[in-house]
């Protein structure tokens, strides 16, 4: 086992990654940039190194202070976190040339997931069911009118190198695919350099489910139930459970072995996440692989009572998994909000500033990971998130009822933040009937709702 690992990262999630390493008695080293100086992992870390001025390209992202900042330190690990160099083949790979350790997965798998049409190209040849379309890259608009003709309207244009719901667009029919091609090739050009599309049948109100696996370097591997979130604006998860209120038993071990098939044929190894859309009669399809730890796992943390950072760090030690698929229980439901400094009635525009006062809620069932305190200034240069609330209850109901006593008792002075709009959208009837799909915020007046308040 290491003795010292440093976080790539900042925010809640170094916080967390913090924890599980004093937990296992190993020492923490922070990095964090000069927006970052009062930040609490800086505090909580046992070392911490300064890496540079607050845009992340200087610090966060720049792949040799990181490396540097270990180097110094003497930590012989370092864990990516989310976000910033979790996804980075190129830094998992120097970070591997230079004798550490990438708390992660092999860069080769990071770069197959990458690769959208090659990811799905994957896992079809590994039996895991995919949304009908094209085999790989279309080559020309003749080709995508052929499959489109073949797959049936409407379909979906997207980008290969896709992410964040870039390039990517519905066509509703044939004749509208001409344009929707070229603007969808265009788009993905200017945000990925790389404007290869490939094409899908659009699934209507579809719902998102994903299912977590772990594997280690052994070739054991285990999927920990799934995760359902459809609540979405623009593509943004902001509520996410598990286990999902619509997946049966038996929908459950099909999604969990069509996750470890297709993740044991790319000779997966750490904690990741195979994502799948789910139509309205509970087929589901692949749609993409994350290569890293969510920001969404502690709801599978809570029912399965799996550490899964902990996990992450014995399998990137080398170490064989601590459970057996038969060892995985599902106890109860547990519900996370994600609370951002983001003002939900001005179109969640970011609202960075002074958390004047601040009382987290607690009780049971009540986990809160965040790294804000009374006093603290959020800085405008990274994302929004404050806190991640999440509610555990012995069924559904219960965690619906303490997330709701939770959002009530939750203070945070200073900034707008979402709790309103998650108090709003979780105590709504199609919530509490589990009726929704990741169209649900389009047409859920959650405006109005917040004006009555
Ligand atoms: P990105 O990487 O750009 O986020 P994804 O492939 O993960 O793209 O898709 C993002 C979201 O778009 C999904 O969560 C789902 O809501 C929607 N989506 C993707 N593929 C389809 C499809 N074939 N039909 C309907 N919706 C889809």
């Amino acid at each position: 086992m290491f003795k010292k690992v440093l976080i790539a990262n900042r925010g809640e999630i170094a916080v967390r990654i913090i924890y599980a390493l004093r937990e296992m008695g190993l020492e923490s080293v922070a990095v964090y940039s000069d927006a970052d100086e009062n930040a609490l992992h800086v505090q909580l870390a046992d070392y911490s190194v300064k890496i540079g001025p607050p845009p992340p390209r200087e610090s966060y992202l720049h792949y040799h202070r990181v490396i540097a900042a270990a180097e110094v330190s003497g930590a012989e690990a370092i864990h990516p976190g989310y976000g910033f160099l979790a996804e980075n083949a190129e830094f998992a790979r120097l970070v591997r040339d230079h004798g550490l350790v990438f708390i992660g997965p092999p860069p080769e798998a990071i770069e197959d997931m990458g690769d959208k049409a090659k990811a799905k190209e994957s896992m079809k040849r590994a039996g895991v069911p995919v949304v009908p379309g094209s085999d790989g890259p279309l080559a020309d608009l003749d080709q995508a009118r052929e499959v489109a003709e073949k797959a049936g309207y409407p379909v979906l244009l997207k980008a290969v190198a896709g992410g964040g719901g870039r390039g990517m667009r519905i066509v509703r029919e044939p004749g509208e695919l001409e344009k929707q091609f070229q603007s969808a090739g265009a788009e993905a050009e200017s945000a990925f350099g790389d404007g290869r599309l490939y094409l899908e049948k659009l699934i209507l109100r579809p719902r998102h489910i994903e299912v977590q696996v772990l594997a280690d370097s052994h070739g054991n591997i285990v999927y920990l139930g799934e995760r359902e979130c459809s609540i979405q604006r623009r593509h943004q998860k902001l509520i996410e459970e598990s286990p999902s209120p619509v997946v049966s038993p038996e929908t459950r071990k099909l999604l969990g072995e069509s996750a470890v098939r297709g993740a044991s044929a790319i000779g997966y190894v750490s904690a990741g996440t195979v994502e799948f859309i789910m139509d309205q009669e509970g087929n589901f399809y692949f749609i993409e692989m994350n290569t890293r730890v969510q920001v969404e796992h502690p709801v599978t943390e809570m029912v399965t009572g799996v550490d899964i950072i902990k996990e992450q760090i014995r399998i990137a030690a080398g170490e064989k998994l601590s459970m057996r698929q038969e060892d995985v229980v599902l106890r109860g439901h547990a519900i996370e909000a994600r609370i951002n400094a983001e003002d939900p009635v001005r179109d969640f525009a970011p609202s960075p500033g002074t958390i004047k006062a601040l009382h987290k809620p607690g009780g049971p069932g009540i986990r809160v990971d965040s790294h804000i305190y009374q006093g603290y200034k959020v800085p405008p240069y990274y994302d929004s998130l404050l806190a991640k609330l999440i509610a555990h209850g012995s069924d559904r109901n219960e965690a619906i009822a303490r997330m709701l006593r939770a959002l009530e008792e939750f203070v945070i002075e200073g900034v707008p933040t979402t709790i309103p709009f998650h108090h709003v959208v979780i105590s709504s009837e199609e919530f509490r009937r589990g009726d929704f799909d990741t169209g649900f915020l389009e047409r859920f007046d959650y405006k109005a709702k917040l004006s009555e308040l």
